[in-house]
């Protein structure tokens, strides 16, 4: 509910009276006139109001301390008037506001300069809380997202490996492998990889094991069973005995001769011997040794 206070017009006998009234009184009966409340007549839209601040704005100079025209009038009217002097209005705004800026200039750059510096020093103690903060929580949260992998791991996989089976990413994973290739240091760069020993070993681990899946004989081996067998050797030809440069991984008894892929298997050979073996058994080889010899 809404109370309002409202000056009536002094009479000659008596000083300011204040009334209080509600606002439905008011818009019930607006226009009438009650015993206590003079009607004022708008000198614009010519209807009579309560002589009231409701009605009509105060204008201490007047006779009756009110302006002669009505609210409503006074609103449409300053209304009209701003529609049409809109671009001047606002134009003497902007050029005030000009004015009143180069005036303050060295006093607004004084405060912003203060005031950034605050800012400034407001963020930096932010961060570093919350830097604080991940550091002395940094187990827990170690542990919070470890054990949250741990829970969700399949999920965690199964969604990197679709990801990586969708085309259009195995199709941007290529692009980029070639591009790189194409590039100088990019086929440096390959070269250098090929040439590691660890990859070479490696890659003819892999050759080899398929080779063994395409004649469905059993037996793998890896790249540390290779190095097992560099090692046992002493980096030698188990034949010739010569110091390995290159070497051939060689199934002792030919695959295609019933031999398995299994580590027991093979020996390290020299490219020569590798080629002059080729698919004979131990003792049918002729070469310098028959068997590669086990340290
Ligand atoms: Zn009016
Ligand atoms: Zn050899």
């Amino acid at each position: 509910m809404l109370w309002l206070a409202v000056l009536v017009t002094p009479q000659p006998d008596s000083k300011k009276v204040t009334l209080t009234m509600d606002d439905s009184l008011l818009s019930d009966v607006p226009h009438s006139n009650p015993d206590d409340i003079p009607l004022k007549r708008c000198s614009k839209c010519d209807e009579e109001k309560s002589a009231t601040t409701e009605f009509f704005h105060r204008q201490n100079k007047s006779k009756d301390g009110l302006r002669p025209y009505c609210k409503t009038c006074v609103l449409a009217h300053e209304k009209t008037r701003y529609a049409e002097n809109r671009d001047h209005i606002l134009e003497r705004k902007r050029a005030y506001q000009r004015i009143y800026d180069a005036a303050h200039r060295d006093r607004k750059r004084a405060y912003d300069a203060a005031h950034s510096d605050r800012q400034k020093g407001h963020y930096a103690s932010r961060r570093d809380q919350a830097k604080m903060y991940r550091a002395a929580h940094r187990e827990r949260r170690l542990a919070q997202s470890k054990a949250h992998y741990v829970a969700n791991r399949d999920r965690y996989l199964e969604r990197d490996r679709s990801r990586r089976r969708l085309p259009e990413v195995q199709e941007r994973k290529r692009a980029q492998k070639r591009e790189y290739r194409s590039r100088p240091e990019g086929k440096s760069s390959e070269k250098e990889y090929r040439s590691r020993p660890e990859v070479q070993m490696h890659r003819a681990a892999n050759r080899q094991t398929r080779r063994a899946r395409l004649r469905a004989i059993g037996g793998t081996f890896t790249k540390q069973d290779v190095q097992n067998l560099l090692k046992g050797q002493k980096e030698k030809c188990a034949l010739c005995k010569k110091k390995l440069v290159k070497y051939h991984i060689d199934h002792i008894v030919p695959l295609s001769r019933g031999g398995s892929n299994w580590p027991y298997n093979l020996q390290l050979l020299c490219p020569s011997c590798n080629l002059s073996k080729q698919n004979k058994l131990p003792h049918e080889f002729d070469g310098s040794g028959q068997m590669r010899l086990l340290s």
